[in-house]
């Protein structure tokens, strides 16, 4: 008999019930009690829904996030926090958020975790720290307190739990120390955790460790067999669990470690599958990923269940089935949609829809394929619509990205002679001034686009009131005196949602929440089909812009890359596939601009970085066909017309090739909060094209000084000739207000006349 089991639900709700309850925690509107209440019974909500599984996960829930449970679970609370009077609740959301619930506005308040990306997905995770002074001791109530709550319930719990290898490649150590001489002392509560969870009656562990599909060199390889021959000796069954990506040179390694079952990604690691079901010695189970967890489609069952039974007729009981990752990554439940197109919805599934399938699978192997027979052809009627619809595939998309000519990936003339035609163009002073494109969103502006979403405002009256918002935008920047403006992007929800909803094969939700840290989710737009721009989308906006004043008016795009990056998309064609489609509606919208009289065109591409394979030797695969992309969609303009890009990170030591690459006229990057050391790598690499390195970091209402801003320029100076140099924020305006955003500005403009004023 086939067993199937989940990695891990999402937690937020089918209508992020975990967020609201959270978010009135924190402003003390509900008690610590009534939150608890709220999560215990979203947690058994859960628990119901996965009753189609023959086990289930317990301990996957977290009020926050999963690693900082395992911090505390571990009791490895930063001292800063520790010392603090106070809740176990309220150092839990001192060390997320900087301050707990209870904490009042003065004193109490510490420096947050440090957030970080949860591996190649767009969750963030609180970093564990360490220093030479770690302890650990272990603290399992909450996690033993839910396992029974859970057997209460009638549920076959396994445990969900980050494995003490990948727990330390996660965290930092805040000294010189090295986080694995920390290894033994934290075998030794993984020891005392299994023989607490033994006790409660426990037979499966599902122990994570991801590590296992990154690079690893011998160090951490030896802390893994370290590791797990140590626990060994333990009373229950480990699930060793690897996801997002092929094992690879760590295939025997994971095959050998001494525990009894392994879980694979199956969509990731396919091709791996048959050499590890060779490996893997004849005692342990194999657990498969089948079920994509980081998409949103529903499996093709008849070509998995091809693949699969002959996996089952050689392993037998010793199979399990999964889906390929945690369902973290994927909304809760497709019915909840009651928007979405019956056709694309009928290609789709969510968490529930998923375990469903994995239910549907293992039937299939235990009893025959006739015992889902029905299942299986509903199955099929829908993934060969899939697979024909001229929804999905549009003759005249493929065509034009066949005919893609190296000529249109790049620009007419090298820099040095774009910017001579440039400078004759527009005319700037040194040290230019410039925003990344959002202004403040009042709430008048959310209020109208929710009026037009309700029809309370025509479609007529809302342009009006955006032409309005425009208009003051630019009336304030001439008032500052920035040199090149920008209209502020009033109308505009998201960076990414608002060109999709305009651009040819692209469909949204209501409820396809994913979290995204804490209480933070998105909604990432879906890319179903072939995409193409059908009208032009920013033109009208920036035009009307541009005819208030004399000043150049900046066009203001979303780039190919960074749309693929936050959408869900398709897994019918290759990622690169899709973003050179992306790349083409991108460069139709460029070239409007330049056709309506923009000189200036800014493509930002905040989520470049975020496509990095999670293996180094693959990402110049990577970076070839996103810098690919990023030049279609940009290159298709005159010499005179200025492109820039805009990055919101701070790294770029390891891929500043790829940059230099983009060959934007001016990039403008993160570099306000280190102190433009960053320059470096601009520096040493010899960048040959214009910076505008971020004076100030718009995530805090702080107003800079014009001497702190005086101070960075001169740095950057230092590194980059300050003819090439421009000044402003590190990212958008659009979460601060014009209170914060003026004399932040006003400084920054100062500083800039001082600094052109005494070159
Ligand atoms: N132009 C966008 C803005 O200013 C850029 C946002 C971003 O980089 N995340 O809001
Ligand atoms: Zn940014």
């Amino acid at each position: 008999m086939v067993t199937t089991h989940n990695l891990g639900f999402p937690r937020i709700g089918r209508k992020r019930e975990l967020k609201f309850a959270l978010e009135k925690y924190w402003k003390k509107t509900i008690s610590e009690k009534t939150l608890l209440e709220a999560t215990a019974s979203l947690r058994s909500q859960h628990w119901q829904d996965q009753m189609m599984l023959d086990w289930i996960p317990v301990g996957d829930f977290s009020l926050y996030d999963q690693v900082l449970d395992t911090s505390f679970m571990l009791g490895n609370i930063p001292v800063r926090v520790s010392e603090l009077p106070g809740s176990e609740l309220d150092h839990y959301f001192r060390v997320a958020r900087g301050r707990a619930a209870t904490d009042d506005s003065a004193g109490t308040s510490v420096s947050a975790g440090e957030m970080t990306k949860w591996f190649d997905t767009n969750y963030h995770y609180i970093v564990p720290e360490f220093d030479q002074h770690t302890r650990f001791s272990l603290h399992s109530d909450s996690l033993l307190q839910q396992i029974n709550n859970a057997q209460e319930q009638a549920i076959q719990a396994k445990p969900v739990i980050l494995g003490p290898v990948t727990y330390l490649w996660l965290g930092k150590c805040k000294d010189d120390s090295d986080k694995l001489d920390l290894l033994d002392d934290l075998i030794s509560m993984y020891a005392q955790l299994f023989e607490a969870l033994e006790k409660s009656g426990i037979k499966w562990v599902q122990i994570d460790e991801p590590v296992l599909v990154t690079e690893l060199d011998e160090v951490w390889k030896h802390a893994l067999r370290k590791t797990y021959y140590q626990l060994q000796a333990t009373p229950i069954d480990l699930l060793l669990t690897t996801y997002f990506g092929q094992l690879q040179d760590n295939l025997q390694l994971a095959c050998e470690l001494p525990v009894s079952g392994l879980h694979v990604d199956a969509i990731m690691a396919k091709d791996e599958i048959a050499k590890i079901i060779d490996w893997l010695p004849n005692n342990k189970i194999l657990s498969l990923g089948v079920i994509n967890g980081r998409n949103i489609w529903k499996t093709d069952l008849t070509e998995t269940l091809n693949w699969l039974e002959p996996i089952h007729a050689n392993l037998q009981d010793r199979l399990w089935l999964a889906p390929s990752c945690s369902l973290l990554h994927v909304p809760v439940d497709l019915d909840s949609e009651q928007q979405l197109d019956l056709e694309i919805k009928s290609w789709m599934a969510f968490a529930l829809q998923k375990l469903n399938e994995v239910a549907v699978l293992a039937k299939a192997l235990n009893h025959g394929r006739n015992s889902v027979a029905e299942i299986l052809q509903e199955n099929r009627t829908a993934i060969e619509s899939r697979s024909q619809s001229n929804r999905v595939h549009q003759a005249a998309v493929k065509q034009r990205v066949l005919e893609i000519t190296p000529a249109m990936g790049s620009r007419q003339s090298p820099y040095p002679q774009r910017v001579i035609e440039q400078r004759e163009k527009i005319q700037l002073p040194f040290f230019p001034t410039t925003t990344i494109g959002s202004f403040p969103q009042t709430k008048e502006i959310r209020q109208a686009r929710m009026d037009l979403r309700t029809k309370k405002l025509s479609e007529k009256d809302y342009r009006l009131a955006m032409q309005k918002e425009i208009e003051t935008c630019v009336r304030e920047q001439e008032t500052l005196g920035l040199d090149v403006l920008v209209h502020g992007e009033a109308e505009r929800n998201d960076m990414v949602e608002y060109f999709g909803e305009q651009l040819a094969g692209f469909t949204f939700t209501q409820f396809g929440w994913v979290q995204s840290y804490g209480s933070r989710c998105v909604k990432p737009p879906i890319i179903f089909g072939d995409v193409s721009h059908t009208h032009a989308i920013t033109t009208e906006w920036t035009v009307y812009a541009q005819s208030l004043t004399d000043r150049p008016m900046k066009g203001m795009l979303t780039g190919p890359v960074t749309m693929l990056n936050w959408s869900f998309v398709r897994d019918d064609q290759p990622r690169a596939e899709t973003c050179l489609q992306l790349a083409l509606a991108v460069r139709d919208e460029v070239t409007a601009l330049e056709k309506a009289g923009i000189g200036i065109i800014q493509i930002d591409e905040a989520a470049l970085r975020e496509g990095l394979p999670l293996r180094k030797s693959q990402w110049n695969i990577y970076l070839d066909w996103a810098i690919r992309a990023f030049r279609i969609a940009a290159n298709g303009v005159k010499n005179s017309t200025q492109i820039h890009t805009h990055m919101c990170y701070s790294e770029f030591n390891d891929i500043i090739e790829a940059i230099a690459q983009m060959d934007a006229d001016v990039i403008t990057i993160e570099t306000s909060r280190s102190d433009m050391e960053l320059l470096d790598a601009f520096d040493e690499f010899h960048y040959p094209n214009e910076i505008g390195p971020g004076v100030y970091d718009i995530h805090s209402p702080n107003i800079p000084s014009v001497d702190s801003i005086i101070h960075l320029m001169k740095k950057a100076a230092q590194r980059i000739p300050a003819q090439r140099l421009w000044v402003n924020p590190d990212c958008g305006l659009k979460t601060r207000n014009w209170d914060e955003v003026k004399p932040a500005l006003q400084n920054m403009i100062a500083a800039s006349k001082y600094l052109s004023s005494n070159l």
